[in-house]
């Protein structure tokens, strides 16, 4: 028999897990940071084009402390072009390709919707990255964003996260030619994922270069 106080105990450990963000976490976009861009969208796993560096990157042992989250807006599906299925699919086997390779990925989140649906999950709005904050317990204000549009950059401003990194890789190079908002504060840009992990480290490991910038 339990007595009844630790059980009592039990629920008020559990509602302050619940309650409070515990992991640091690194969310990545998918098109243009892991695998190649297509300007007619990724519509079949045959035309996926994983970028190696990327994969490799996911595999350090530094980048264990973090939790990993895919952030993909795919309105590929909601113009009908391909099925939520395929689209789930794909991801899935990316998943795959990454664990194969010794990478770690905690989660995948994709907003399926067009523009115009006026959903709250496509980026540049935050709905993804606080979903996924809900669902996995992360500490935004300890996490980052990483992607090759303004788009990934503004919606981890949105959800308050400690930093946001622009690749160059996929559309990065072009999105730099456009004027990004004045409002934005991130002004990290890398040329590829290998050195944004590595900027990312070295400012968590020194807190006082973050302050300085
Ligand atoms: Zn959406």
């Amino acid at each position: 028999m339990y007595p009844e106080r630790s059980i009592l105990s039990f629920f008020v450990h559990r509602a302050r897990k619940y309650n409070s963000p515990m992991y640091p976490s690194i969310f990545l976009d998918r098109d243009g940071v892991l695998i190649e861009n297509r300007s007619d969208y990724v519509r079949d796993w045959s035309q996926v084009k994983i970028i190696p560096e990327a994969i490799h990157a996911l595999c350090l042992a530094p980048i264990k402390k973090y939790k990993v989250v895919i952030v993909t807006n795919q309105s590929v599906v909601g113009r009908g072009l391909i099925l939520l299925k395929t689209a789930q699919e794909i991801n899935q086997r990316l998943i795959n390709l990454i664990r194969d390779h010794g990478g770690q990925i905690d989660g995948i989140y994709m907003c399926p919707h067009k523009p115009e649906d006026g959903c709250s999950c496509r980026k540049p709005l935050p709905g993804l990255l606080l979903e996924a904050a809900k669902d996995l317990s992360l500490d935004l204000q300890r996490s980052w964003m990483i992607g090759d549009a303004w788009s990934d950059v503004q919606a981890g401003e949105a959800a308050g996260m400690r930093g946001t990194i622009l690749l160059r890789t996929g559309r990065g190079a072009e999105q730099l030619r456009q004027a990004r908002l004045e409002t934005m504060r991130s002004n990290l840009v890398f040329d590829n994922l290998p050195l944004a992990f590595e900027a990312i480290l070295s400012i968590d490991d020194n807190p006082a270069i973050r302050s300085k910038s």
